[in-house]
């Protein structure tokens, strides 16, 4: 009867971006996953005992010590009972709409995803970005702690330039762990970045790329060059392992609205080049350069046209929605 009635609901009730796992009333568990597959869900199993799990990603499962069978296919429900394992698709969907945020920023370096690890996706994505922009006098590259990291090394890597880390989180502060443009007000984001650090002696006197895996809001990248300024940097350029986002997301990350982002300008008569220039200036930085989403998706190893980018493009149809942009306050009530 569950099985019935969640179908007809996926089906009839729900669009966009979702996972959800739903326990019955009969000890059944049931899992699915959007039809295009935006955000990742995966199946796996412990291997003693031989538990089932389902989690979003891979990394979780290799917490509590179980292995990875497979993603679960965008589109499909999964029940689990006593009966063991059942799998029912409940859309044909050819179009996928897996979300490019996950493979740069979101997704935790071990995990697997559509076959991709993410650590070595984002080592690649480094190297194609140095193939984007080979800024060949610099004398560093430094990441931008801590999900840029094998990004700045592949970028090193591939233009044969020093690897170092020049910034480094202050790991005994309370917010030292924590991600800033996931902290919905901006005095929590600027108290995080007071507590990225960077090693003078490292920094003093020298040409240092900072590779980012994101520019959401300028907030963190602004904190981040004016202490670097401070440590001694002689030129700072900086490369985003991202392209620019200019449309909020309504599938699941959390920036929502358009004019919190450093890519905002109310003359819609700006072109790309000049909100970038605009951006760099804004930021401080002597170069500022964005990937795009062919790179990113080229490095990854899905095609451009099977991943979400509609932050970056603005086309919402991936997620069925024509959406009317609000402010932050109206969609949050802050
Ligand atoms: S809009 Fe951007 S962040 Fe949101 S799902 Fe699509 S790619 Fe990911």
């Amino acid at each position: 009867m569950w099985k019935n009635y969640l179908i007809w609901l996926v089906r009839n009730e729900m669009i966009g971006s979702y996972c959800f796992t739903f326990l019955s009333d009969d000890t059944s568990v049931y899992a699915a996953r959007d039809p295009r597959g935006f955000r990742p869900l995966v199946l796996g199993k412990k291997t003693d005992g031989g538990t089932n799990i389902v989690a979003s990603e891979s990394s979780a499962l290799s917490a509590v010590g179980a292995d990875l069978i497979r993603d679960v296919t965008p589109g499909e429900l999964i029940k689990f009972s006593k009966n063991g394992v059942e799998s029912e698709m409940f859309s044909e969907e050819k179009q996928k709409a897996h979300c490019s945020f996950e493979f740069t920023y979101f997704a935790h370096p071990s995990s697997k995803m559509e076959g991709s690890n993410i650590y070595i996706s984002r080592k690649k994505i480094g190297q194609f970005l140095a193939k984007k922009y080979p800024i060949k006098d610099a004398d560093l590259v430094i990441p931008v702690p801590d999900s840029a990291r094998p990004a700045a090394l592949g970028y090193a890597q591939e233009l044969g330039i020093s690897f170092d880390e020049g910034l480094l989180k202050d790991r005994y502060s309370k917010k030292g762990p924590l991600r800033s443009f996931i902290e919905p007000h901006q005095s929590d984001r600027i108290e995080i970045n007071r507590w990225i650090i960077p090693i003078k002696e490292i920094i003093e006197g020298k040409h240092v790329i900072v590779v980012d895996d994101s520019l959401v809001r300028g907030t963190s990248s602004k904190a981040i060059v004016k202490a670097l300024r401070k440590a001694g940097a002689r030129k700072i350029s900086m490369v985003i392992t991202y392209p620019p986002i200019k449309f909020p997301c309504y599938a699941g990350i959390d920036f929502p609205s358009q004019e919190e982002l450093a890519t905002y300008v109310d003359d819609k008569n700006y072109s790309d080049d000049e909100i970038v220039e605009k951006i760099r200036h804004d930021v401080g930085v002597d170069f500022l350069g964005y990937n795009d989403p062919e790179n990113l998706a080229h490095a990854v190893g899905i095609p451009v046209d099977s991943m979400c980018f509609t932050c970056v493009s603005g086309n919402y149809d991936m997620l069925g929605i024509k959406p009317l942009f609000k402010s932050r306050q109206e969609m949050k009530g802050e």
